[in-house]
């Protein structure tokens, strides 16, 4: 043992052999990163990457994964923060000044509306709601105070999928910034920053920015919470990266690693989750008690055709899909399906492993009069269990509605 062991243990000498190399990236923890001396120290630049200065501004580990996320969804730079709700709060706080409006879709992701309605109202940012299937609803609420659109492809309860190329071109001619929610497509099922159909396939046809809850597909182990933010505009980035950086996220090596091991596996576990959906939504079609299956992929579900035009004849979409049930079926004996389930676990999210299932009272989520079923509507997230055993489970509770 050495002399000084609480010295020595500090200030060890040895450094391994460099060339280390394994399929998967090292995890660097780290708040203090060492300088060479004084000159490096005073040198270098946090913003560009070109060197580490310390761990909130960024560590091997989390700049691999920004950039693989920022290539999962056809951009250029990415940042990470500690949830999707965050990279939410990210956008709204670094592109919204007071006296400025923003605009959510009616069937936006729920707590994106609570924080309008909140923080976003006590600092003097209005808010309004537009119908995400109508863009003439959007064009007529969009003022000189409008500052960001937010897009949601499809809602994530109800299911409409909206023409969000017409919805970004509105924006766009107007220069004002579009956000997309891309949870759902986790970057897979169709291109954020093009998001041109058919004739209307133009250079600049996406949104600005393109967000997602890595904590759904891109985790998938339903373990991590973490969200990002990805751009193609330099100055954009540079802006967003300014915030990042003055408010402070950070996201943990831990969690970084997870997402990072999860990754090679995302297209193999959203086709295999798609699959598995389509055939449990396409048996419920068929079961008295379904009033109706609310799913992009199933012509008569709202937006169908616009899923089709973007995500293609044959395109992919998420293992998450909602059932309407027949309005004999008081919501009192909803609830009562949803614990009879015993797979289908209860709870929130979605894209992990285990399947999930949450009933909603939509009427009071929505803007009067635009929710059109009477009977209540049950999410399902299908994780990758065997589909015959999710249906198995599906049947057995749907006889307590009988
Ligand atoms: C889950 C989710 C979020 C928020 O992600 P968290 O990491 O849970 O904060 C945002 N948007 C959509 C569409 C989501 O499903």
């Amino acid at each position: 043992m050495s002399k000084q062991p609480a010295t020595d243990l500090i200030h060890h000498p040895y450094v391994p052999p460099p060339g280390f190399a394994a399929p998967q990236p090292g995890v660097f923890k780290d708040s203090t990163v060492i300088f060479p001396d004084v000159a490096t120290l005073r040198a270098r630049d946090w913003r560009h990457k070109s060197g580490y200065t310390y761990g909130l501004h960024g560590t091997p580990t989390t700049f691999e994964l920004e950039e693989r996320i920022a290539t999962l969804e056809g951009g250029r730079h990415c940042l990470l923060v500690p949830s999707g709700l965050a990279a939410i709060a990210h956008v709204n706080l670094s592109l919204l000044r007071s006296g400025d409006e923003v605009l959510l879709p009616d069937n936006v992701y729920g707590p994106s509306k609570a924080m309008a309605e909140g923080e976003l109202a006590q600092w003097g940012i209005t808010h309004r709601r537009y119908d995400p299937l109508d863009p003439a609803d959007l064009e007529r609420k969009l003022s000189e105070r409008t500052r960001l659109v937010w897009l949601e492809a499809p809602g994530s309860v109800t299911m409409e999928f909206p023409p969000l190329a017409q919805l970004a071109q509105l924006c766009r001619r107007r220069g004002i910034a579009t956000a997309l929610d891309n949870t759902w497509g986790a970057g897979l099922a169709f291109n954020g920053f093009d998001l041109g159909t058919g004739s209307q396939v133009t250079p600049d046809s996406g949104a600005d920015i393109v967000m997602q809850a890595l904590t759904k597909y891109p985790s998938g182990g339903g373990d991590v919470l973490m969200g990002s933010v990805v751009t193609r505009d330099d100055r954009l980035h540079e802006q967003l990266k300014l915030t990042h950086m003055r408010l402070g996220w950070g996201i943990g090596a831990n969690d970084a690693e997870l997402v990072l091991r999860s990754l090679p596996s995302l297209v193999a576990r959203y086709r295999a989750q798609d699959a598995s959906a389509r055939a449990l939504a396409h048996w419920l079609q068929a079961q008295p008690q379904v009033a109706q299956v609310l799913h992009p992929a199933f012509p008569g579900s709202p937006g169908h055709e616009h899923w089709r035009a973007l995500c293609g004849d044959d395109g992919l979409a998420a293992g998450l899909f909602s059932i309407v049930l027949h309005e004999r079926h008081a919501p009192q004996q909803v609830d009562a399906f949803c614990d009879a389930l015993k797979l289908f676990r209860l709870g929130y999210s979605w894209g992990g492993p285990v399947s999930l299932v949450v009933p909603y009272d939509i009427a009071s989520m929505r803007l009067a009069g635009s929710w059109p079923h009477k009977g209540t509507l049950v999410r399902l997230s299908v994780g990758l269990e065997e589909t015959a055993t999710l249906q198995a489970d599906l049947a057995r509770a749907l006889r307590v509605l009988g």
